[in-house]
Protein backbone atom coordinates (compact mmCIF):
# COMPACT_ATOMS: atom_id res chain seq x y z
CA UNK A 1 0.00 0.00 0.00
CA UNK A 2 1.42 3.52 -0.84
CA UNK A 3 1.52 6.25 1.30
CA UNK A 4 0.22 9.58 1.12
CA UNK A 5 3.18 11.26 -0.55
CA UNK A 6 3.06 8.27 -2.90
CA UNK A 7 -0.56 8.71 -4.03
CA UNK A 8 0.17 12.13 -4.58
CA UNK A 9 3.47 12.06 -6.47
CA UNK A 10 1.93 8.98 -8.58
CA UNK A 11 -1.11 11.25 -9.36
CA UNK A 12 1.30 13.64 -10.45
CA UNK A 13 3.37 11.75 -12.38
CA UNK A 14 -0.12 10.73 -14.67
CA UNK A 15 -1.08 14.31 -15.00
CA UNK A 16 2.42 15.08 -16.46
CA UNK A 17 2.24 11.95 -18.84
CA UNK A 18 -1.25 12.91 -19.45
CA UNK A 19 -0.13 16.65 -20.07
CA UNK A 20 2.85 15.63 -22.68
CA UNK A 21 0.23 14.64 -24.98
CA UNK A 22 1.31 10.46 -25.20
CA UNK A 23 -1.92 8.59 -24.53
CA UNK A 24 -3.54 10.92 -26.76
CA UNK A 25 -1.94 9.22 -30.11
CA UNK A 26 -3.66 6.10 -31.53
CA UNK A 27 -0.82 3.86 -31.23
CA UNK A 28 0.19 4.17 -27.65
CA UNK A 29 -3.61 3.35 -27.24
CA UNK A 30 -3.35 0.67 -29.22
CA UNK A 31 -0.53 -0.77 -27.36
CA UNK A 32 -1.93 -0.33 -24.03
CA UNK A 33 -4.75 -2.59 -25.41
CA UNK A 34 -2.53 -4.69 -26.88
CA UNK A 35 -0.53 -5.31 -23.90
CA UNK A 36 -3.76 -6.36 -21.70
CA UNK A 37 -4.37 -9.38 -24.16
CA UNK A 38 -0.95 -10.67 -23.68
CA UNK A 39 -1.42 -10.11 -19.88
CA UNK A 40 -4.35 -12.11 -19.65
CA UNK A 41 -2.91 -15.09 -22.18
CA UNK A 42 0.54 -15.33 -20.75
CA UNK A 43 -1.18 -15.49 -17.02
CA UNK A 44 -4.21 -17.09 -17.81
CA UNK A 45 -3.48 -20.05 -15.58
CA UNK A 46 -2.66 -17.95 -13.03
CA UNK A 47 -5.68 -16.36 -13.19
CA UNK A 48 -7.99 -19.09 -13.18
CA UNK A 49 -6.41 -20.53 -10.04
CA UNK A 50 -6.28 -17.16 -8.50
CA UNK A 51 -10.10 -16.75 -9.08
CA UNK A 52 -10.28 -20.52 -8.09
CA UNK A 53 -8.94 -19.94 -4.68
CA UNK A 54 -10.13 -16.20 -3.75
CA UNK A 55 -13.55 -16.66 -4.66
CA UNK A 56 -14.22 -20.39 -5.70
CA UNK A 57 -15.13 -20.01 -9.02
CA UNK A 58 -14.63 -22.41 -11.45
CA UNK A 59 -12.80 -22.12 -14.69
CA UNK A 60 -15.97 -21.92 -16.69
CA UNK A 61 -17.53 -19.33 -14.89
CA UNK A 62 -13.96 -17.77 -14.56
CA UNK A 63 -13.80 -17.45 -18.54
CA UNK A 64 -17.13 -16.62 -19.23
CA UNK A 65 -17.57 -13.41 -16.87
CA UNK A 66 -13.82 -12.68 -15.98
CA UNK A 67 -10.87 -13.65 -18.93
CA UNK A 68 -13.52 -13.77 -21.90
CA UNK A 69 -15.74 -10.75 -21.10
CA UNK A 70 -12.04 -8.79 -21.02
CA UNK A 71 -10.38 -10.85 -24.12
CA UNK A 72 -14.04 -9.99 -25.76
CA UNK A 73 -13.91 -6.00 -25.00
CA UNK A 74 -10.09 -5.93 -25.79
CA UNK A 75 -10.81 -7.13 -29.51
CA UNK A 76 -13.68 -5.13 -30.03
CA UNK A 77 -12.06 -2.04 -28.83
CA UNK A 78 -8.87 -2.75 -31.41
CA UNK A 79 -10.87 -2.94 -34.32
CA UNK A 80 -13.15 -0.28 -33.25
CA UNK A 81 -10.83 2.22 -32.22
CA UNK A 82 -10.26 4.03 -35.32
CA UNK A 83 -13.24 4.51 -35.74
CA UNK A 84 -14.68 5.63 -32.02
CA UNK A 85 -11.87 8.29 -32.40
CA UNK A 86 -12.87 9.70 -35.83
CA UNK A 87 -14.32 13.08 -35.96
CA UNK A 88 -18.49 12.77 -36.98
CA UNK A 89 -19.45 15.61 -38.78
CA UNK A 90 -22.76 16.99 -39.37
CA UNK A 91 -24.84 19.82 -41.09
CA UNK A 92 -25.34 23.59 -39.50
CA UNK A 93 -28.44 25.78 -40.47
CA UNK A 94 -28.23 27.89 -43.95
CA UNK A 95 -27.88 30.79 -41.86
CA UNK A 96 -24.76 29.96 -40.42
CA UNK A 97 -23.20 28.77 -44.05
CA UNK A 98 -20.40 28.86 -44.96
CA UNK A 99 -19.31 26.92 -42.20
CA UNK A 100 -18.50 23.25 -40.66
CA UNK A 101 -18.92 21.24 -37.50
CA UNK A 102 -17.73 18.47 -35.93
CA UNK A 103 -17.94 15.98 -33.20
CA UNK A 104 -14.58 15.59 -31.83
CA UNK A 105 -13.87 12.88 -28.58
CA UNK A 106 -10.95 13.85 -26.38
CA UNK A 107 -9.96 12.02 -23.42
CA UNK A 108 -10.88 13.42 -19.98
CA UNK A 109 -7.81 13.55 -18.66
CA UNK A 110 -6.63 11.85 -15.57
CA UNK A 111 -9.19 8.99 -13.79
CA UNK A 112 -9.49 6.97 -11.19
CA UNK A 113 -11.59 3.77 -11.31
CA UNK A 114 -12.58 1.60 -8.27
CA UNK A 115 -13.72 -1.46 -8.27
CA UNK A 116 -15.92 -4.44 -6.45
CA UNK A 117 -14.61 -8.01 -5.16
CA UNK A 118 -17.28 -10.04 -7.00
CA UNK A 119 -15.88 -10.29 -10.16
CA UNK A 120 -12.31 -8.53 -9.32
CA UNK A 121 -10.37 -8.90 -12.61
CA UNK A 122 -13.35 -7.61 -15.35
CA UNK A 123 -14.71 -5.23 -13.37
CA UNK A 124 -11.39 -3.39 -13.34
CA UNK A 125 -9.98 -4.23 -16.69
CA UNK A 126 -13.12 -3.54 -18.66
CA UNK A 127 -13.28 0.02 -17.76
CA UNK A 128 -9.75 0.55 -17.86
CA UNK A 129 -10.45 -0.65 -21.69
CA UNK A 130 -12.32 2.24 -22.08
CA UNK A 131 -10.24 4.77 -20.13
CA UNK A 132 -7.34 3.60 -22.33
CA UNK A 133 -9.44 3.61 -25.45
CA UNK A 134 -10.58 6.89 -24.89
CA UNK A 135 -6.90 8.16 -24.16
CA UNK A 136 -6.75 8.86 -20.70
CA UNK A 137 -4.10 8.45 -17.71
CA UNK A 138 -5.77 5.58 -14.89
CA UNK A 139 -5.61 5.00 -11.62
CA UNK A 140 -6.97 1.81 -10.54
CA UNK A 141 -8.09 1.04 -6.88
CA UNK A 142 -9.20 -2.80 -6.92
CA UNK A 143 -11.73 -4.10 -3.76
CA UNK A 144 -9.29 -5.34 -1.04
CA UNK A 145 -12.15 -7.95 -0.31
CA UNK A 146 -10.26 -9.95 -3.64
CA UNK A 147 -6.27 -9.39 -2.14
CA UNK A 148 -4.92 -12.09 -4.48
CA UNK A 149 -6.58 -10.46 -7.25
CA UNK A 150 -6.08 -7.13 -6.12
CA UNK A 151 -2.09 -7.79 -5.72
CA UNK A 152 -1.97 -9.91 -9.09
CA UNK A 153 -3.10 -6.76 -11.09
CA UNK A 154 -0.72 -4.59 -9.31
CA UNK A 155 2.43 -6.39 -9.79
CA UNK A 156 1.80 -7.22 -13.74
CA UNK A 157 -0.22 -4.15 -15.08
CA UNK A 158 3.15 -2.44 -13.98
CA UNK A 159 5.31 -4.99 -16.22
CA UNK A 160 2.50 -4.83 -19.55
CA UNK A 161 1.42 -1.54 -19.47
CA UNK A 162 3.04 1.97 -19.78
CA UNK A 163 3.54 2.73 -15.73
CA UNK A 164 4.26 6.38 -16.60
CA UNK A 165 0.07 6.38 -17.62
CA UNK A 166 -1.48 3.57 -15.94
CA UNK A 167 -1.10 2.75 -12.11
CA UNK A 168 -2.69 0.25 -9.57
CA UNK A 169 -2.91 1.78 -6.05
CA UNK A 170 -4.08 -1.41 -3.20
CA UNK A 171 -5.82 -0.69 -0.20
CA UNK A 172 -9.16 -0.80 1.12
CA UNK A 173 -11.73 2.38 2.15
CA UNK A 174 -9.16 4.50 3.94
CA UNK A 175 -6.24 4.52 0.99
CA UNK A 176 -10.27 4.77 -1.47
CA UNK A 177 -11.12 7.83 1.06
CA UNK A 178 -7.79 9.41 0.72
CA UNK A 179 -7.95 8.97 -3.54
CA UNK A 180 -11.32 10.48 -3.85
CA UNK A 181 -9.67 13.48 -2.04
CA UNK A 182 -7.48 14.50 -5.14
CA UNK A 183 -9.26 16.48 -8.52
CA UNK A 184 -9.89 13.54 -11.04
CA UNK A 185 -11.35 14.09 -14.59
CA UNK A 186 -13.59 11.10 -13.78
CA UNK A 187 -14.20 8.83 -11.33
CA UNK A 188 -15.48 5.20 -12.59
CA UNK A 189 -17.14 3.53 -9.02
CA UNK A 190 -18.40 -0.20 -9.04
CA UNK A 191 -19.75 -1.24 -5.47
CA UNK A 192 -22.63 -0.49 -2.81
CA UNK A 193 -25.19 2.47 -2.80
CA UNK A 194 -23.44 3.44 0.28
CA UNK A 195 -20.18 4.19 -0.38
CA UNK A 196 -21.26 5.55 -4.12
CA UNK A 197 -22.89 8.04 -2.10
CA UNK A 198 -19.37 8.78 -0.64
CA UNK A 199 -18.38 8.93 -3.90
CA UNK A 200 -20.39 11.14 -5.25
CA UNK A 201 -20.01 13.89 -2.45
CA UNK A 202 -16.32 13.54 -2.92
CA UNK A 203 -16.60 14.11 -6.55
CA UNK A 204 -18.75 17.43 -5.89
CA UNK A 205 -15.95 18.87 -4.44
CA UNK A 206 -14.11 19.08 -7.56
CA UNK A 207 -16.96 19.05 -9.78
CA UNK A 208 -15.51 15.59 -11.35
CA UNK A 209 -17.82 13.85 -13.27
CA UNK A 210 -18.67 10.24 -11.91
CA UNK A 211 -20.45 6.95 -13.52
CA UNK A 212 -21.64 5.16 -10.40
CA UNK A 213 -22.36 1.37 -11.26
CA UNK A 214 -24.10 0.31 -7.85
CA UNK A 215 -26.28 -2.54 -7.29
CA UNK A 216 -29.92 -3.40 -5.60
CA UNK A 217 -32.44 -5.67 -5.97
CA UNK A 218 -33.27 -7.19 -9.26
CA UNK A 219 -36.75 -8.77 -9.71
CA UNK A 220 -37.18 -12.04 -12.02
CA UNK A 221 -40.90 -12.00 -13.15
CA UNK A 222 -42.55 -15.83 -13.98
CA UNK A 223 -45.59 -15.54 -16.03
CA UNK A 224 -48.44 -18.18 -16.31
CA UNK A 225 -47.41 -21.72 -17.32
CA UNK A 226 -48.78 -21.03 -20.78
CA UNK A 227 -47.06 -18.30 -20.86
CA UNK A 228 -43.69 -19.03 -20.12
CA UNK A 229 -41.56 -22.42 -20.78
CA UNK A 230 -40.71 -23.95 -17.06
CA UNK A 231 -38.15 -25.90 -17.94
CA UNK A 232 -36.34 -23.69 -19.60
CA UNK A 233 -36.97 -20.36 -17.34
CA UNK A 234 -35.64 -22.41 -14.10
CA UNK A 235 -32.51 -23.30 -16.02
CA UNK A 236 -31.85 -19.39 -17.02
CA UNK A 237 -33.06 -18.46 -13.40
CA UNK A 238 -30.86 -20.95 -11.49
CA UNK A 239 -27.89 -19.27 -13.56
CA UNK A 240 -28.71 -15.93 -12.57
CA UNK A 241 -29.17 -16.95 -9.02
CA UNK A 242 -26.34 -19.52 -8.33
CA UNK A 243 -24.29 -19.82 -11.62
CA UNK A 244 -22.60 -15.95 -11.41
CA UNK A 245 -20.49 -16.06 -8.21
CA UNK A 246 -22.69 -17.92 -6.37
CA UNK A 247 -25.70 -15.11 -6.11
CA UNK A 248 -22.80 -12.39 -5.24
CA UNK A 249 -23.80 -10.51 -8.86
CA UNK A 250 -25.15 -7.23 -9.12
CA UNK A 251 -27.32 -7.95 -11.99
CA UNK A 252 -28.21 -11.87 -10.40
CA UNK A 253 -31.78 -12.69 -9.69
CA UNK A 254 -32.66 -11.00 -6.45
CA UNK A 255 -35.77 -12.30 -6.25
CA UNK A 256 -39.31 -13.85 -7.77
CA UNK A 257 -42.44 -13.15 -8.65
CA UNK A 258 -45.12 -15.18 -9.62
CA UNK A 259 -48.91 -15.95 -9.20
CA UNK A 260 -49.62 -18.08 -6.31
CA UNK A 261 -51.64 -21.05 -8.07
CA UNK A 262 -48.03 -21.46 -10.49
CA UNK A 263 -45.46 -21.08 -7.13
CA UNK A 264 -45.44 -24.94 -5.96
CA UNK A 265 -44.75 -26.19 -9.81
CA UNK A 266 -42.33 -23.53 -9.86
CA UNK A 267 -40.18 -24.55 -6.76
CA UNK A 268 -40.23 -28.43 -7.69
CA UNK A 269 -38.83 -27.28 -11.27
CA UNK A 270 -36.31 -24.49 -9.31
CA UNK A 271 -34.98 -28.14 -7.08
CA UNK A 272 -34.73 -30.35 -10.08
CA UNK A 273 -32.80 -27.87 -11.65
CA UNK A 274 -30.64 -27.51 -8.28
CA UNK A 275 -30.02 -31.20 -8.32
CA UNK A 276 -29.23 -31.58 -11.91
CA UNK A 277 -27.14 -27.95 -11.63
CA UNK A 278 -25.25 -29.08 -7.75
CA UNK A 279 -25.84 -32.54 -6.96
CA UNK A 280 -27.18 -33.32 -3.43
CA UNK A 281 -25.03 -32.45 -0.78
CA UNK A 282 -23.44 -28.87 -0.10
CA UNK A 283 -19.89 -29.38 0.81
CA UNK A 284 -19.67 -31.12 -2.72
CA UNK A 285 -20.76 -27.60 -4.82
CA UNK A 286 -17.83 -27.99 -7.00
CA UNK A 287 -19.57 -25.92 -9.58
CA UNK A 288 -20.76 -22.82 -7.35
CA UNK A 289 -18.46 -19.97 -6.08
CA UNK A 290 -18.07 -19.75 -2.31
CA UNK A 291 -18.48 -16.38 -0.33
CA UNK A 292 -16.29 -14.11 -0.54
CA UNK A 293 -15.60 -13.98 3.52
CA UNK A 294 -16.86 -14.78 6.80
CA UNK A 295 -18.63 -11.04 7.02
CA UNK A 296 -20.57 -11.96 4.06
CA UNK A 297 -21.59 -15.22 5.35
CA UNK A 298 -22.41 -13.86 8.63
CA UNK A 299 -24.43 -11.14 7.03
CA UNK A 300 -26.33 -14.09 4.54
CA UNK A 301 -26.85 -16.41 7.68
CA UNK A 302 -27.99 -13.76 9.47
CA UNK A 303 -30.66 -12.92 7.28
CA UNK A 304 -32.15 -16.26 7.40
CA UNK A 305 -31.87 -16.31 11.24
CA UNK A 306 -35.18 -14.38 11.82
CA UNK A 307 -37.31 -17.52 12.77
CA UNK A 308 -40.15 -15.65 10.44
CA UNK A 309 -37.90 -15.81 7.86
CA UNK A 310 -36.59 -19.54 8.47
CA UNK A 311 -40.27 -20.52 8.28
CA UNK A 312 -40.52 -20.17 4.87
CA UNK A 313 -37.51 -22.33 3.48
CA UNK A 314 -39.13 -24.83 0.98
CA UNK A 315 -35.22 -25.73 0.10
CA UNK A 316 -31.72 -25.59 1.57
CA UNK A 317 -30.64 -23.57 4.03
CA UNK A 318 -27.28 -25.21 4.92
CA UNK A 319 -24.26 -23.86 6.00
CA UNK A 320 -20.90 -24.86 5.00
CA UNK A 321 -19.18 -22.39 7.82
CA UNK A 322 -15.35 -23.96 7.25
CA UNK A 323 -15.62 -23.59 3.64
CA UNK A 324 -17.94 -20.35 3.14
CA UNK A 325 -19.97 -22.48 1.48
CA UNK A 326 -24.52 -22.20 1.54
CA UNK A 327 -26.46 -24.02 -0.08
CA UNK A 328 -29.05 -22.82 -2.53
CA UNK A 329 -31.65 -22.41 -0.73
CA UNK A 330 -35.21 -21.12 -2.25
CA UNK A 331 -37.86 -19.47 0.54
CA UNK A 332 -41.50 -18.85 -0.29
CA UNK A 333 -43.06 -16.07 0.83
CA UNK A 334 -40.94 -14.72 3.40
CA UNK A 335 -42.44 -11.23 5.39
CA UNK A 336 -42.11 -8.12 3.10
CA UNK A 337 -40.90 -6.24 5.65
CA UNK A 338 -37.91 -8.45 6.96
CA UNK A 339 -34.27 -7.96 5.99
CA UNK A 340 -34.30 -9.69 3.18
CA UNK A 341 -36.69 -8.12 1.25
CA UNK A 342 -35.19 -4.96 1.82
CA UNK A 343 -31.48 -5.25 1.27
CA UNK A 344 -29.51 -6.47 -1.52
CA UNK A 345 -29.27 -9.88 -0.56
CA UNK A 346 -26.37 -10.71 -2.93
CA UNK A 347 -25.60 -14.23 -1.73
CA UNK A 348 -28.15 -17.45 -2.76
CA UNK A 349 -30.75 -17.12 -0.79
CA UNK A 350 -34.34 -17.02 -3.74
CA UNK A 351 -37.43 -15.70 -2.05
CA UNK A 352 -40.02 -16.17 -4.25
CA UNK A 353 -43.15 -13.70 -3.61
CA UNK A 354 -46.93 -14.92 -4.48
CA UNK A 355 -49.63 -12.69 -6.01
CA UNK A 356 -52.74 -12.95 -7.07
CA UNK A 357 -52.50 -11.68 -10.25
CA UNK A 358 -48.90 -11.64 -12.37
CA UNK A 359 -49.81 -8.24 -13.17
CA UNK A 360 -49.46 -6.73 -9.51
CA UNK A 361 -46.19 -7.38 -10.09
CA UNK A 362 -45.16 -4.32 -11.38
CA UNK A 363 -47.12 -2.07 -8.12
CA UNK A 364 -44.56 -4.20 -6.49
CA UNK A 365 -41.29 -3.37 -8.50
CA UNK A 366 -42.46 0.34 -8.34
CA UNK A 367 -42.87 0.23 -4.75
CA UNK A 368 -38.90 -0.39 -4.30
CA UNK A 369 -36.15 1.33 -5.91
CA UNK A 370 -35.83 1.33 -9.21
CA UNK A 371 -33.43 -1.97 -10.04
CA UNK A 372 -30.24 -2.36 -12.24
CA UNK A 373 -31.68 -5.53 -14.04
CA UNK A 374 -35.36 -6.32 -14.62
CA UNK A 375 -36.06 -10.16 -15.62
CA UNK A 376 -39.22 -11.37 -16.71
CA UNK A 377 -40.18 -14.86 -18.74
CA UNK A 378 -43.49 -14.33 -20.53
CA UNK A 379 -44.49 -14.82 -24.40
CA UNK A 380 -47.28 -12.23 -23.57
CA UNK A 381 -46.44 -8.95 -25.49
CA UNK A 382 -48.74 -6.95 -24.19
CA UNK A 383 -47.27 -7.55 -20.61
CA UNK A 384 -43.90 -6.85 -22.19
CA UNK A 385 -45.11 -3.73 -23.22
CA UNK A 386 -46.59 -3.18 -20.19
CA UNK A 387 -43.51 -4.38 -18.09
CA UNK A 388 -41.79 -1.62 -20.34
CA UNK A 389 -43.82 1.40 -20.20
CA UNK A 390 -44.86 1.07 -16.55
CA UNK A 391 -42.06 0.36 -14.86
CA UNK A 392 -37.73 1.45 -14.74
CA UNK A 393 -34.85 -0.46 -14.54
CA UNK A 394 -31.41 -0.14 -15.57
CA UNK A 395 -31.92 -3.07 -18.22
CA UNK A 396 -34.86 -5.33 -18.73
CA UNK A 397 -33.93 -8.78 -19.96
CA UNK A 398 -37.03 -11.22 -21.36
CA UNK A 399 -37.15 -14.92 -20.90
CA UNK A 400 -33.37 -15.02 -19.37
CA UNK A 401 -30.77 -13.51 -17.41
CA UNK A 402 -27.50 -12.04 -16.99
CA UNK A 403 -26.89 -12.34 -20.60
CA UNK A 404 -27.16 -8.88 -21.03
CA UNK A 405 -23.68 -8.22 -19.68
CA UNK A 406 -22.27 -9.59 -22.45
CA UNK A 407 -24.01 -7.80 -25.13
CA UNK A 408 -21.34 -5.04 -26.07
CA UNK A 409 -24.13 -3.01 -28.10
CA UNK A 410 -26.05 -2.70 -25.44
CA UNK A 411 -24.83 -0.02 -22.45
CA UNK A 412 -24.53 -1.08 -19.09
CA UNK A 413 -25.72 0.99 -16.34
CA UNK A 414 -28.47 1.76 -13.71
CA UNK A 415 -31.02 4.08 -13.40
CA UNK A 416 -32.02 6.08 -10.00
CA UNK A 417 -30.33 4.28 -6.58
CA UNK A 418 -29.10 1.88 -9.17
CA UNK A 419 -26.16 4.47 -10.19
CA UNK A 420 -26.06 6.23 -13.62
CA UNK A 421 -23.67 6.15 -16.41
CA UNK A 422 -23.10 3.24 -18.46
CA UNK A 423 -20.33 1.72 -20.14
CA UNK A 424 -19.15 -1.47 -22.12
CA UNK A 425 -18.19 -1.75 -25.99
CA UNK A 426 -18.46 2.12 -27.50
CA UNK A 427 -20.71 3.44 -24.25
CA UNK A 428 -17.22 2.59 -22.10
CA UNK A 429 -15.11 4.82 -24.94
CA UNK A 430 -17.95 7.41 -24.16
CA UNK A 431 -17.86 7.12 -20.39
CA UNK A 432 -14.44 8.31 -20.15
CA UNK A 433 -14.62 10.97 -23.27
CA UNK A 434 -15.85 14.62 -24.07
CA UNK A 435 -17.78 14.95 -27.38
CA UNK A 436 -16.48 18.33 -28.27
CA UNK A 437 -18.54 20.37 -30.08
CA UNK A 438 -16.29 21.89 -32.92
CA UNK A 439 -18.10 24.44 -35.58
CA UNK A 440 -15.97 26.04 -38.13
CA UNK A 441 -17.08 29.19 -39.69
CA UNK A 442 -15.00 30.86 -43.35
CA UNK A 443 -15.06 34.80 -42.85
CA UNK A 444 -16.69 35.16 -46.44
CA UNK A 445 -20.50 36.19 -45.63
CA UNK A 446 -21.06 38.55 -42.82
CA UNK A 447 -24.71 38.53 -42.26
CA UNK A 448 -25.93 41.93 -41.12
CA UNK A 449 -28.73 41.07 -39.35
CA UNK A 450 -27.55 39.66 -36.74
CA UNK A 451 -25.89 42.45 -35.86
CA UNK A 452 -26.93 45.76 -34.39
CA UNK A 453 -28.70 48.36 -34.70
CA UNK A 454 -31.95 45.96 -34.52
CA UNK A 455 -35.21 46.77 -36.53
CA UNK A 456 -37.99 44.89 -38.04
CA UNK A 457 -36.48 43.55 -41.33
CA UNK A 458 -33.56 42.20 -38.79
CA UNK A 459 -35.95 40.37 -36.70
CA UNK A 460 -38.21 39.26 -39.27
CA UNK A 461 -35.16 37.53 -41.40
CA UNK A 462 -34.32 35.83 -37.94
CA UNK A 463 -37.46 34.66 -37.61
CA UNK A 464 -38.19 33.01 -41.34
CA UNK A 465 -34.42 31.69 -40.41
CA UNK A 466 -35.14 29.97 -37.32
CA UNK A 467 -38.34 28.17 -38.94
CA UNK A 468 -36.27 27.05 -41.65
CA UNK A 469 -38.47 28.72 -44.74
CA UNK A 470 -35.66 29.09 -46.82
CA UNK A 471 -38.42 30.31 -49.46
CA UNK A 472 -39.42 33.25 -47.33
CA UNK A 473 -35.16 34.58 -46.77
CA UNK A 474 -35.19 34.34 -50.49
CA UNK A 475 -38.80 36.53 -51.13
CA UNK A 476 -37.50 38.75 -47.85
CA UNK A 477 -33.85 38.89 -49.66
CA UNK A 478 -35.33 40.04 -52.94
CA UNK A 479 -37.84 42.79 -51.28
CA UNK A 480 -40.70 40.79 -52.42
CA UNK A 481 -42.40 39.89 -48.74
CA UNK A 482 -42.29 43.00 -46.23
CA UNK A 483 -41.19 42.56 -42.57
CA UNK A 484 -44.04 41.67 -39.66
CA UNK A 485 -44.02 44.20 -37.00
CA UNK A 486 -42.58 43.14 -34.04
P1 LIG B 1 -18.35 -1.56 -1.66
O1 LIG B 1 -19.12 -0.35 -2.00
O2 LIG B 1 -18.25 -1.97 -0.25
O3 LIG B 1 -16.82 -1.42 -2.17
C1 LIG B 1 -16.53 -1.02 -3.49
C2 LIG B 1 -15.18 -0.30 -3.50
O4 LIG B 1 -15.28 0.85 -2.69
C3 LIG B 1 -14.02 -1.12 -2.97
O5 LIG B 1 -12.90 -0.93 -3.80
C4 LIG B 1 -13.78 -0.57 -1.58
O6 LIG B 1 -12.43 -0.61 -1.20
C5 LIG B 1 -14.23 0.87 -1.71
N1 LIG B 1 -14.79 1.37 -0.45
C6 LIG B 1 -15.43 0.67 0.52
N2 LIG B 1 -15.83 1.50 1.53
C7 LIG B 1 -15.43 2.74 1.18
C8 LIG B 1 -15.54 4.02 1.79
N3 LIG B 1 -16.14 4.17 2.99
N4 LIG B 1 -15.04 5.08 1.14
C9 LIG B 1 -14.43 4.95 -0.06
N5 LIG B 1 -14.28 3.75 -0.68
C10 LIG B 1 -14.78 2.67 -0.08
O7 LIG B 1 -18.96 -2.72 -2.58
P2 LIG B 1 -18.51 -4.23 -2.70
O8 LIG B 1 -18.81 -4.96 -1.43
O9 LIG B 1 -17.12 -4.30 -3.23
O10 LIG B 1 -19.46 -4.74 -3.86
C11 LIG B 1 -20.80 -5.09 -3.65
C12 LIG B 1 -21.74 -4.04 -4.18
O11 LIG B 1 -21.33 -3.61 -5.46
C13 LIG B 1 -23.14 -4.58 -4.36
O12 LIG B 1 -24.06 -3.60 -3.97
C14 LIG B 1 -23.24 -4.83 -5.83
O13 LIG B 1 -24.55 -4.82 -6.35
C15 LIG B 1 -22.40 -3.72 -6.38
N6 LIG B 1 -21.86 -4.06 -7.69
C16 LIG B 1 -22.30 -3.38 -8.77
C17 LIG B 1 -21.84 -3.73 -10.03
C18 LIG B 1 -22.32 -3.01 -11.26
O14 LIG B 1 -21.68 -3.17 -12.31
N7 LIG B 1 -23.38 -2.23 -11.21
C19 LIG B 1 -20.92 -4.75 -10.17
C20 LIG B 1 -20.48 -5.41 -9.03
C21 LIG B 1 -20.95 -5.06 -7.80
Amino acid sequence: MEDDHGMRRSVEELRQTFKSGKTRGVDWRKSQLRAILRLIEENKDNLYQLLQSELGKHPVESYRDEIGIVKKSVDLALSCIDQWMSPKKGWLPLLFLPASRKLLSEPLGVVLIIGSWNFPISLILDPLIGAISAGNTVVLKPSELAPNCSSFLAKLLRVYLDSKAIKVIEGGREVSNQLLQYKWDKIFFTGSVKVGKLVMAAAANHLTPVTLELGGKCPAIFDSLPNADIKVATKRVASGKWGACCGQACIGVDYMLVEQKFATTLIEELKKTIKTFYGDDVRNLKNMSKIINKFHFDRLRNLLEDPAVANCIVYGGSFDEKNLIIEPTILLDPPLDAEIMNEEIFGPLLPIITLDNIKESIEFINSKSKPLALYAFTKNENFKKQILTETSSGSVTFNDTMIQFACDDLPFGGVGQSGFGRYHGKYSFDAFSHEKAVLERSFYFELDPRHPPWNNYKLEFLRLAYNYDYVGLVLLLLGLKKPLSS
